[in-house]
């Protein structure tokens, strides 16, 4: 088992190299006073795709060619014809859309925007509890980097984790990596028990249940939803639970008017767009900030993505043997969703 205060040191860490060491932005002079329009330039100079993860910027999310979860951006990825990949989200999905695409350029706006729930699985970590567990498959959680995927068996996201769980034989045992949340999630909803690695999200394990109750006594017609990677006592007050696209679908459907989120804040721009009458409530993390973003995730900007792309640069390369390996987990993944 892994000592929890290594991983938090691992989280606390990762996130002070992402606040410190972020592309610095170069002056405003290079910078068009029109951005939006410049990008579409060099999206057509480029024959480049814009794919963007529902937690990005509002103005990112505007932009994009495609706006998703993990899985939707990964189908996209492994789907699209466009010479340069732009991706506006984190290190590990533009990975994976590198591993998808390895004779595409692919691009992030922020070479720093990484996770905090990616790091707190290190490859030697991970190859050392993956050995005291050698008949056990390995089911990774797309969260990860390419080391981790290239030591597992299948790759799930938290829209398909379920569906791909229950396809396993029942007398084949699991490790279910990196996120113990989800993992204890998809344990109480197939009835299988998994060997856990003990990682986790810093934006998602914020969540305070105290608050969080307050607030539902405050707003009785709320109704509160949360994605999986939340903490089981945040979980079990909420009346859905679903991936980022799972809830931006169930708010739609939904006959309540107000609804209580706890996800990362990103995704209440498209829930406003999509249900403009209703009305969406962040739910409140430990600290004193009334919302809660990835600042992974934000380290990427408009300005960053157009510097990117007039530059073609910061691109993703990985190590053929890195890439191939990673590939065959994700494709395997990508079949058993469609089933
Ligand atoms: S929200 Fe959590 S899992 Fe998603 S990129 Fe940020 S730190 Fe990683």
């Amino acid at each position: 088992m892994v000592d929890k205060t290594i991983i938090k040191e691992l989280i606390a860490r990762s996130l002070v190299a992402a606040v410190f060491t972020s592309t610095l932005l170069p002056p405003k002079t290079e910078l068009p006073s029109d951005l939006f329009g410049a990008i579409a330039d060099l999206k057509r100079e480029l024959n480049a795709v814009i794919l963007a993860h529902y937690y990005q910027d509002a103005d990112i999310q505007d932009i994009a060619d495609y706006l998703g979860d993990s899985l939707g951006l990964s189908q996209e990825a492994a789907k699209t014809d466009a010479d340069v990949i732009v991706f506006a989200g984190v290190h590990f999905m533009a990975e994976t859309a590198k591993i998808l695409n390895p004779n595409k350029l692919v691009l992030l706006p922020d070479l720093d925007a990484g996770c905090s729930l990616a790091d707190s699985c290190p490859p030697d970590a991970f190859a050392a509890f993956k050995a005291k567990h050698p008949d056990h498959l390995v089911i990774s959680y797309i969260n990860c980097t390419a080391d981790i995927k290239a030591m597992s068996d299948i790759i799930c996201t938290s829209a398909n984790a379920v569906k791909l769980v229950n396809q396993i034989p029942a007398d084949r045992p699991i490790i279910f990596a990196p996120d113990r949340n989800l993992g204890k999630y998809v344990m109480a909803q197939t009835g299988r028990d998994m060997v856990l690695w003990q990682g986790s999200c810093m934006v998602h394990e914020t969540f305070s249940e105290k608050k969080m109750v307050q607030l539902q006594i405050q707003h009785p017609q709320a109704e509160t939803i949360a994605h999986p990677e939340c903490e089981p006592a945040v979980l079990r007050h909420a009346s859905y639970i679903g991936s980022t696209t799972a809830l931006l679908n169930y708010i739609q459907q939904s006959s309540s008017q107000r609804f209580i989120v706890a996800t990362e804040a990103g995704i209440i721009h498209q829930m406003a767009k999509v249900a403009p009458h209703k009305q969406f409530i962040p739910a409140p993390p430990l600290n004193n900030c009334a919302c809660n973003e990835c600042p992974h995730m934000r380290l990427n900007t408009l300005e960053k993505l157009y510097l990117c792309m007039k530059h073609r640069t910061p691109e993703i390369t990985l190590p053929e043997a890195t890439q191939q390996a990673a590939l065959k987990p994700i494709q395997r993944m990508l079949e058993m969703s469609a089933r």
